[in-house]
C-alpha cells in the first residue's frame, strides 16, 4: 500500500486540533480524523458551530469553553485536512488505519500516527448500573454542548472529580431537574492530598477554577451531599431510585434519570492494538502508554498526544500535540535540532509546570475501591457479555490469574465495545481476587476492530487495503 499522507492524527479535541496545527504549518501533509461531526473533542464540542451562533448554551459553558474557538481557528488555517465523522477502528505498527464512515470501510497510510483519541468516563459498576435510565454524567453534558438538551425528569447524579462540579452546575443552569447531587469523595482525601497543596496552587489557576465551580454548585439551590458511598440503582425494568450511604445514614432518592461519573481514564485502545507498551498507573488506576517526553511510544511510528497518554486536561493536551508533532516533524527530517529545540521550549515547560497540579487532583479523587471493584457478586461487570462480578470472581478461585485467560471462561471483554467499559474492572477485579497488584494481573489484549465494523462495510472497503 501506498503511503497517503505524512501524519495522520485520531482525534480532534485540543491535542489533535494543536498536534495537526503545527505538522501541516511545518509542511508536512496531515489528515486529523475523528469520529464526530466536528472538530472540538470532549471540552469543545460544537465550539465552532455555538462559537459562530454566540448562543446561550455557550455562555452556560463559560470561558473555558471559548478558549477552544481560537485552537480551532488555527486549526483550519494550517492547512490540515480534517475528516470528521470517520472512526479508526484499527492501527497497526506500520501506520496503517483503518476507517469507517458513510461510504464504508477503507484503510490509509501514514508515515507517523499521533493518538489523540482523548479520555472515557471510567466505567461506574455499582449494583443497577445497567438499568435504563442511567447514563454517564459526560454522556448528559454532551447532549447540552451539541444539541443543547437537558433532561426534565428527577434526576441524581453521583460520583466524585473535577468534571463532576464543572458538569452538574452546566446542567443545573441550563435548567436540568436535579433532585440532588451525592459526592462519592471521601472526607480523608482532603488530608491525603495536603501536602501536595501548595505547589498545586503555583502550578496555575485550575484548583481555584475548580473551587468555584464547587461554590457555583453548592450555592445552586440544588441539594448536595458529600461523603456518599455504596450506591445502589433501583427499578425494574428502569430506574425509580437511587440509595447511598451518606455518612452514617441510609438515604433514598426517587428519581428517573442517574447520571453517574467517578472521573475520566485514557482512552488507550487504538495505542494497544497498535502495540504500544502501557504500563499500570496506580494512582490514576489506569492504564496508560509508555511515553518519551515528545510522546514517542515504544512502536516507532506512533505517538500520543493529550489525555490518551494520561489525564492532564485541555491545557496541557494542547501542549503536548505540540510536542508530539514537532517530534514527528524531526523524526521525518522536517525540522532540525535547533528548530525542534526552539519549538518544544514554551509546551516543555508548560508540562513541567502543571505535574504538581496532576497529582494532587489523582490523591484528592483517586477512585474508591468499590468503583475499581464491585464489592456485590450480582453486579454485572461486562456489560456486552452480561458477565457478573461472581462469575469472575469464581473463575479467579478456580486459578485464573489475568483477564486473557478469563476471556476463555467467560467471553468477557470480547464483545463489541472490546473492553471499553469492562478492562479496567475485569484487570482490578482478578488483581483483588489473588490480592495482586493490577500491573502484575495485565490488561486485555485488545483486538481490532475497536468500533464495530458491518462485514458489508468491509466487504465493501476497496482492493489494495
Ligand atoms: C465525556 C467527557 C467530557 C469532558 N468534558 C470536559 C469539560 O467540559 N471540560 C474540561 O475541562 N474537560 C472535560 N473533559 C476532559 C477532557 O477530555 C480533556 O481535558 C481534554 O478535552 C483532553 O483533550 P484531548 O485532545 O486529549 O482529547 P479529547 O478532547 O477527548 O478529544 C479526543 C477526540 O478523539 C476522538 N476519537 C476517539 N477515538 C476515536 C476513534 N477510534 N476514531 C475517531 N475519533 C476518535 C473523539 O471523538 C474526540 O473528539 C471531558 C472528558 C470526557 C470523557
Amino acid at each position: 500500500m501506498s503511503t497517503d499522507v505524512d501524519i495522520a492524527v485520531i482525534g480532534a479535541g485540543p491535542a489533535g486540533m494543536t498536534a495537526a496545527s503545527t505538522a501541516a504549518e511545518a509542511g508536512l501533509s496531515c489528515v486529523l480524523l475523528d469520529e464526530q461531526a466536528e472538530p472540538g473533542g470532549q471540552i469543545y464540542r460544537a465550539i465552532e458551530r455555538l462559537a459562530a451562533r454566540g448562543e446561550r448554551f455557550a455562555e452556560i459553558l463559560g470561558e473555558d469553553y471559548a478558549r477552544g474557538a481560537a485552537i480551532a481557528q488555527r486549526f483550519r488555517q494550517s492547512g490540515a485536512v480534517c475528516q470528521a465523522g470517520v472512526q479508526v477502528f484499527d492501527l497497526d505498527a506500520d501506520g496503517v488505519l483503518g476507517l469507517i464512515a458513510d461510504e464504508g470501510a477503507r484503510w490509509i497510510r501514514a508515515r507517523r500516527v499521533i493518538v489523540a483519541a482523548g479520555a472515557q468516563e471510567r466505567p461506574v459498576p455499582v449494583p443497577g448500573w445497567t438499568l435504563p435510565g442511567v447514563m454517564s454524567l459526560g454522556s448528559a453534558q454532551t447532549l447540552l454542548k451539541s444539541a443543547a438538551m437537558v433532561s426534565d425528569v428527577p434526576t441524581v447524579i453521583a460520583g466524585s472529580g473535577p468534571l463532576l462540579y464543572l458538569a452538574a452546575t452546566q446542567l443545573i443552569e441550563a435548567g436540568a431537574r436535579i433532585e440532588a447531587v451525592l459526592d462519592t469523595m471521601p472526607r480523608e482525601r482532603y488530608l491525603a492530598a495536603a501536602a501536595g497543596l501548595p505547589r498545586a496552587l503555583m502550578a496555575g489557576g485550575e484548583l481555584r477554577k475548580g473551587l468555584a465551580w464547587k461554590r457555583r454548585l453548592k450555592n445552586s439551590g440544588v441539594r448536595y451531599l458529600s461523603n456518599a458511598d455504596a450506591i445502589a440503582i433501583a427499578g425494574e425494568g428502569r430506574v425509580t431510585g437511587l440509595r447511598a450511604r451518606v455518612g452514617h445514614r441510609d438515604m433514598d432518592f426517587a428519581c428517573s434519570l442517574v447520571l453517574l461519573h467517578e472521573g475520566v481514564v485514557p482512552n488507550v485502545q487504538l495505542a494497544m492494538v497498535a502495540g504500544a507498551r502501557h504500563d499500570h498507573d496506580g494512582l490514576q488506576a489506569c492504564w496508560r502508554p509508555v511515553l518519551d517526553p515528545f510522546g514517542r511510544t515504544t512502536v516507532a511510528n506512533i505517538l500520543v498526544a493529550g489525555d490518551a497518554g494520561g489525564i492532564g486536561g485541555a491545557e496541557l493536551a494542547a501542549a503536548e500535540g505540540e510536542l508530539a508533532a514537532c517530534a514527528a516533524a524531526y523524526d521525518l527530517g522536517c525540522i532540525g535540532e535547533r528548530e525542534f529545540e526552539r519549538r518544544t521550549r514554551v509546551p516543555q515547560a508548560l508540562v513541567r509546570r502543571k505535574k504538581p497540579l496532576r497529582r494532587f487532583l489523582d490523591t484528592l479523587f483517586r477512585p474508591r475501591d468499590e468503583v475499581l471493584v464491585p464489592p456485590g457478586d450480582d453486579t454485572i461487570v461486562c456489560r456486552c457479555e452480561e458477565v457478573t462480578a461472581g462469575e469472575l470472581r469464581r473463575i479467579a478461585a478456580l486459578g485464573c490469574t489475568g483477564p486473557n485467560q478469563s476471556k476463555a471462561f467467560s467471553r468477557a471483554g470480547m464483545g463489541p465495545c472490546q473492553g471499553r467499559m469492562c478492562a479496567l474492572t475485569i484487570s482490578h477485579l482478578l488483581a483483588a481476587a489473588h490480592d495482586r497488584d493490577p500491573a502484575h494481573t495485565g490488561h486485555l489484549r485488545l483486538r481490532p476492530p475497536v468500533k464495530p465494523v458491518t462485514v458489508g462495510q468491509m466487504a465493501g472497503a476497496p482492493d489494495d487495503a
